[in-house]
């Protein structure tokens, strides 16, 4: 395992769409534990491929129960609303408040391409939201009301 290089805000890599993943080959494998590592290495609560310069559907995310892998993630249901803080390792240090669901049901497929749903809440929902946004070229900032701020102890995502 390795850790990569994240990506900053202002690299044209961020903007663009990514494609589906259509196998899980080793090089996806790989990938996929580089993610992870240098997610926790950054004290991250997610990353999508793009950050790391690979524009794959593919985002790593774990707000502490344990590692999700989503490959091909699209929300299928999403419901209610939250407005808090969000933050983005491809951006550090800063954070903005963003509207998002509290609850959406996800559809991915896992490391051996098998298809599974997930529903998720409130911090875990909006990192889902957050990391789908990423495979289509959107970053946070984007979508922030009342401006950026200087991070105090949120997480990034
Ligand atoms: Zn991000």
């Amino acid at each position: 395992m390795a850790l990569r290089m994240i990506r900053q805000l202002g690299d044209k890599i961020l903007t663009k769409t990514c494609r589906e993943v259509t196998e899980v080959t080793p090089k996806i494998r790989t990938l996929i534990d580089d993610m992870l590592e240098t997610m926790y290495a950054a004290d991250g609560v997610g990353l999508a491929a793009p950050q790391v310069g690979i524009l794959k559907r593919l985002a790593v995310v774990d707000i502490g129960d344990g590692p999700v892998v989503l490959i091909n993630p699209r929300v299928m249901e999403a419901r209610g609303e939250t407005f808090e803080d969000e933050g983005c390792l491809s951006l550090p240090g800063k954070v903005g408040k963003v509207r998002r669901p509290s609850y959406v049901k996800v559809e991915a497929w896992n490391e051996a391409m098998e298809r599974f749903e997930m529903e998720a809440e409130d911090l875990l929902a909006r990192a889902f939201c957050h990391e789908i946004d990423h495979l289509d070229g959107h970053m946070y900032v984007e979508k922030v009301e009342g401006g950026l701020h200087d991070a105090s102890e949120e997480d990034e995502e």
